[in-house]
């Protein structure tokens, strides 16, 4: 079935603010166009030939529309090496688990830049890419864009969002980019080089992905007048620094410190204070092979962004010193009113790490073992047990990696970021983090499985609306489609005056030692109207369960309150004030001022933290044409060319997918233009024989309507007790349910 026309119908709709979704083969005729020929299309329409699966280049088109079919459509398109699809105003993308040689050549992105109609190709990323490229020509507000890649761990996001930065850093260069490699540079390579310095630093390798982004991203591609790059802006969510300190079983801690391992040169590795057969205890599988273990060319897109030598040194002796502090343990003193001892070569590691981070050595290990209580005016000293001290070496760590990861992040975006002068428009994409469902969940997840709801209910209104633009185009009412949305259980999660959030804050706020059980009761107690939200009452652990619009996922409740409050002893940050560093006295500014800093480490909840981020991108995103890539991983093995089924359809559940198709079938998912449909069902109420012209031109319209509007009576007639619901007739299609679908087909067999 040759898609043209569609697709022409599906751009059109996308650059009226909104993709329109299209779940029924439309196809214009040309006048020059035999009836038969179009006759003949249109029954291959109706008819899946599963040999031919794989040629559908739009989910939508499957008919009918199904997790089934989606998936056999899905699966055959993989085996034939082909990994993009359409699912209306949706691209899905398939990971190969291979380079695919040409897919994302230079020639590639001139051909989809250069052609007349981009959406008429193969789908392709770069088709995304394009039309959000030439949306900001459009005379339609909002002409900013937003790119959306979602998908769980290892599904290809980070691939896919360095696959469009490359693509404007090539199509939007005001060198001639198109005829040469080389010639992406200068703002356009810097941008590109920002991508190495945040994998290094926020990525790593874990069970599911060697190259796993451990943060979200949003970054802006500023353009200017003429379309060119111009600039970029980087923002960042959630990095998951515990990682730092505590690495999950089999799992490993950022890249940064396996590169600096590896690429470190004798004299370097003096300066770290490091031999060569140093093991670290915060460096878990170093022996693992991972293509990101690569330091030169970390350093190079450093030098590329403007971190001089100096600061590297800098930033890499503060890295060393956290591995040096990770090897530090303590054992419990004989005399409770001692502190603790520090363990066999800790003496050494804490004397390496003080050096390292330039601060006094007997602070450090005062700071780490005792603890300074305020009464009054008075304070009063009083030792840690041996776990405290643990918990405040990690905290030690943490809250050094997080604030040199801002720091990283600070710098890109001065290095990137264009003067707001010299550009008027941007290219927005976001690469966060999928739906998360393990078998232990807590805060992390909770939070990000509240920004894939967000996500989620922009995308269901984004994806309506388009419907509703053709519904109310076509003269129907819009007020038929009855569907759920996933308000209530954002509502469980951060609404007022009561919600989960507001419970773990108010919790987090009073100065006690949070109990899981009470906190159980209380969330049951304050929410248990609502659906969403349930509890096995038998379990041992306190926990409660979310649905989400992508499924259940259990939540222990142990330990969220204090991941909520993640707090710093005040000591660890006077500490790190007091230190020589340029870099960490300028990271650790003054707390008594009360400055951003360190507010924002010690008042500010977790989660009231995300939601205000996440508030701000929601903000941005409503602001601008979305467009979505979902990207799905076929196998959990990241083996190449392998498609397992249940994998497969569980992320189509997770991102959305099923759950569109779901909403369409709550409205009217087959259209079918008004000659086609004459055409094909005309024959059950004798209109057949009236030969009609297919050209939608003015005189034959109200012709055409009439036919229509007989068949129509008839069949309601005849079929279905006069069940208007299932079927509307508007301006240029005829709506239909897959029930009245099903009943006109059954009466056309019988003619
Ligand atoms: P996470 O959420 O863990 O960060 P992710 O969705 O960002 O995961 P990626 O790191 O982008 O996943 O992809 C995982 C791996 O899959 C890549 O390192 C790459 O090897 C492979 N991959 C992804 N997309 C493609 C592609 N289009 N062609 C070839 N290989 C790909
Ligand atoms: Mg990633």
């Amino acid at each position: 079935m040759n898609s043209v026309d569609d697709r022409r119908d599906r751009t059109a709709g996308s650059r009226n603010g909104g993709a329109t979704v299209k779940l029924f083969i439309q196809k214009v005729h040309s006048p020059q166009q035999s009836l038969n020929d179009s006759l003949e299309e249109e029954v291959q329409a109706f008819l899946i030939d599963e040999d031919q699966l794989h040629t559908y280049d739009d989910l939508t088109k499957v008919n009918p529309v199904t997790p089934t079919t989606v998936l056999k459509c899905l699966q055959a398109r993989y085996s034939a090496k082909v990994f993009y699809t359409h699912a209306g105003c949706t691209l899905v993308a398939l990971n190969p688990f291979q380079p695919i040689p040409h897919l994302y050549s230079l020639d590639v992105m001139k051909e989809y830049h250069c052609a007349a109609q981009p959406q008429e190709f193969k789908p392709h990323i770069f088709i995304v890419a394009e039309e959000a490229y030439r949306n900001i020509q459009g005379q339609l507000e909002p002409v900013n864009q937003s790119l959306v890649v979602s998908g769980e761990s290892g599904a290809g996001k980070t691939w896919t969002s360095r696959c469009l930065m490359k693509y404007y850093a090539t199509v939007a260069s005001s060198s001639s980019v198109l005829t040469s490699q080389d010639t992406v540079d200068r703002i356009e390579r810097r941008v590109l080089d920002s991508n190495p310095i945040m994998e290094a630093f926020g990525n790593s390798c874990t069970l599911r992905n060697n190259n796993s982004s451990r943060f979200g991203k949003y970054i802006q591609l500023q353009l200017d007048r003429c379309q060119l790059l111009v600039g970029a802006s980087v923002q960042t969510y959630l990095l998951e620094k515990t990682r730092v300190a505590c690495q999950p079983a089999n799992e490993r801690n950022f890249h940064i410190f396996y590169q600096m391992m590896k690429g470190a040169t004798d004299e370097q590795r003096k300066e770290w204070k490091m031999s060569h057969d140093q093991s670290f205890v915060w460096l878990p599988n170093s022996e693992k092979q991972v293509e990101e273990d690569c330091f030169n060319e970390t350093v190079e897109a450093m030098v590329h962004l403007g971190i001089n030598e100096e600061k590297q040194r800098e930033i890499f002796r503060i890295l060393a010193g956290i591995l040096q502090l990770g090897n530090v343990s303590f054992s419990s003193s004989s005399n409770e009113s001692q502190p603790c001892d520090l363990n066999e070569q800790s003496e050494d590691f804490s004397q390496r790490a003080a050096e390292l981070l330039c601060v006094s050595v007997e602070e450090l290990r005062t700071c780490l073992r005792v603890r300074t209580l305020k009464a009054g005016n008075q304070s009063v000293l009083k030792p840690c047990s041996q776990a405290e001290c643990s918990v405040r070496r990690d905290c030690l760590a943490k809250v050094i990696y997080a604030q040199l990861f801002e720091w990283v992040v600070t710098f890109i975006n001065n290095s990137i970021c264009a003067e707001k002068s010299t550009w008027c428009n941007f290219i927005g994409v976001l690469d966060v983090y999928g739906f998360e469902c393990f078998n232990i969940n807590n805060l992390e997840q909770l939070c990000i499985n509240y920004a894939n709801e967000k996500l989620q209910q922009h995308f269901v209104a984004h994806y309506l609306r388009a419907q509703q633009e053709e519904y109310v185009s076509e003269g129907l009412e819009w007020s038929f489609v009855k569907y759920q949305d996933n308000q209530s259980c954002l509502d469980l999660i951060e609404g007022a005056p009561v919600s989960i959030f507001s419970l773990l804050n108010e919790e987090s706020r009073l100065n006690r030692v949070s109990d899981a059980k009470m906190l159980r009761v209380r969330l049951e107690k304050e929410l248990g109207d609502n659906k969403n939200i349930s509890w096995d009452k038998f379990s041992k652990v306190p926990h409660f369960t979310v649905t989400h619009y992508a499924g259940k996922v259990k939540y222990q409740i142990e330990g969220m309150v204090e991941k909520n409050k993640d707090p710093v002893p005040p000591e660890l940050i006077s500490l790190l004030q007091t230190s020589d560093c340029p870099l960490l006295q300028q990271i650790f500014t003054d707390l008594e001022t009360g400055n951003p800093t360190t507010k924002a480490l010690s008042k500010v909840t977790v989660v009231s933290k995300f939601k205000n981020s996440l508030e701000s991108l929601m903000r941005i995103l409503h602001n601008t044409t979305p467009h979505y890539t979902r990207c799905i991983k076929p196998n959990p093995e990241s083996k190449p060319l392998t498609f397992k089924k249940e994998e497969v359809i569980a992320q189509l559940e997770a991102c959305g997918i099923v759950e569109t198709i779901h909403i369409s079938a709550a409205g009217f998912p087959i259209r079918v233009p008004l000659g086609s449909f004459l055409q094909r069902y005309g024959l059950i109420t004798k209109y057949r024989s009236r030969r009609h012209s297919v050209d939608l031109k003015a005189d034959s319209n109200n012709e055409l309507h009439r036919e229509v509007e007989k068949v129509l009576s008839v069949m309601l007639h005849l079929s279905c007790d006069g069940r208007t619901s299932m079927v509307h007739h508007g301006k240029t299609k005829v709506f239909l349910t897959q029930a009245m679908l099903d009943i006109l087909e059954g009466q056309r067999r019988k003619v």
